[in-house]
C-alpha cells in the first residue's frame, strides 16, 4: 500500500518537476531569471492562467497551441514532463521494495531510500543536460560540477549506509570515487587529443569531459563504461540515420549533440545498468 502511494506521489511530483525544469530549459539559454515573471507564451507573452500551468492536462486541453495566438506550444514541454515522471515512478517503486515483502533486511532500508532519492535528482539532472545539449549544444557547468559533487556525497552515504561492515572508511570510499571521476574524464580528453592531433578541431568539448565525470561519480566505473558505449552506439545510429536520409543538408557542418546521446545512456545505466552488465558478463563466460 504504501508502494502503491509513494509511487503515485512520485509520478505527480516528476509532473511538477518536470513542468519547472520546461521553464529551466527555456530560461537558461537566454540567460533570463526562472523565479521572475510568471510563465508566458513565449511567442505572443501573454501571462498563462492558472491552469494553463498544469502540466500534461493544459497540453491536452489547449491540443497543444497557445489560447490566444494560436502558437504551437513544442513537444518538448510534454515530453520533459512525462520523462521525468516515468523515472521518477521506476526510482520510487524500487526504492520502496523494501516496506511489503521485507525481501531485503530491515538495515538495508535508509540506503535503499537514500539511493532512490538520489537516482531520481540524478535523472532529472540528466534530462536537462541532455535537452539543453540537444537545443543549444550547452552542458553548463552549474549543472555538470554540482553533479559530480552530489554523486560523490549519495554515492559514499548508500554504500557506508548500505554494508555496516563495508572494510573502506569513508575518506577511502570517497577517494576511491574520485580515481573514478578523474578516469572517466580522461578518457574523454584522451578522445578530445586524438581527434584533436589528426583533425586540428575540436571534437567533444570539456562539457562532455564533466558529464563523464559526473556519471562517474554516481555510476562507478562499469556503470559509467556501460553509458559511454551505450552514448557511442546510439550517437553513431543517428549520424548514419541523418546521412542516409533523403533530404539531408549541411550534413558535414551539422555538430551532434554527444551529451544528449550520452545522457540517455547513463539514464539506461542508472535504472538498467546492473542487470545488463550482469547478463554480458554471463554471456562472455566471467
Ligand atoms: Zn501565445
Amino acid at each position: 500500500m504504501l508502494r502503491i502511494l509513494g509511487t503515485t506521489f512520485a509520478a505527480l511530483l516528476g509532473l511538477a518537476f518536470g513542468s519547472f525544469l520546461n521553464v529551466c530549459l527555456s530560461r537558461w539559454p537566454a540567460n533570463e531569471s526562472i523565479v521572475a515573471p510568471h510563465s508566458h507564451c513565449r511567442t505572443c507573452h501573454r501571462t498563462l492562467l492558472w491552469w494553463e500551468n498544469i502540466p500534461l492536462f493544459s497540453w491536452l486541453a489547449l491540443r497543444g497551441r497557445c489560447r490566444t495566438c494560436r502558437a504551437l506550444i513544442g513537444l518538448r514541454y510534454t515530453l520533459v514532463e512525462v520523462s521525468v515522471s516515468t523515472l521518477w515512478v521506476l526510482c520510487a517503486w524500487r526504492a520502496l521494495s523494501v516496506f511489503p515483502e521485507q525481501t531485503v533486511t530491515i538495515s538495508y532500508t535508509p540506503a535503499f531510500l537514500l539511493s532512490g532519492l538520489g537516482t531520481a535528482i540524478f535523472l532529472w539532472m540528466l534530462i536537462a543536460l541532455a535537452v539543453l545539449d540537444a537545443e543549444n549544444l550547452w552542458l553548463p557547468d552549474f549543472l555538470t560540477i554540482p553533479g559530480i559533487i552530489l554523486g560523490l556525497l549519495f554515492r559514499t552515504g548508500a554504500k557506508i549506509l548500505g554494508n555496516p561492515y563495508y572494510k573502506l572508511p569513508p575518506l577511502g570510499v570517497i577517494l576511491l570515487n574520485l580515481e573514478y571521476i578523474a578516469a572517466a574524464a580522461a578518457l574523454i580528453l584522451l578522445i578530445r587529443g586524438i581527434y584533436w592531433l589528426i583533425r586540428r578541431q575540436e571534437g567533444i568539448g570539456l562539457g562532455d569531459a564533466k558529464l563523464m565525470a559526473m556519471l562517474a561519480a554516481w555510476l562507478g566505473l562499469p556503470g559509467t563504461i556501460l553509458a559511454f558505449f551505450l552514448g557511442v552506439v546510439l550517437g553513431a545510429l543517428v549520424a548514419v540515420a541523418i546521412i542516409v536520409a533523403p533530404n539531408a543538408k549541411r550534413t558535414a557542418s551539422m555538430k551532434l549533440p554527444f551529451g544528449t546521446f550520452l545522457c540517455i545512456g547513463g539514464i539506461v545505466s542508472a535504472l538498467w545498468g546492473q542487470s545488463i552488465l550482469a547478463s554480458y558478463l554471463a554471456w562472455a563466460g566471467f
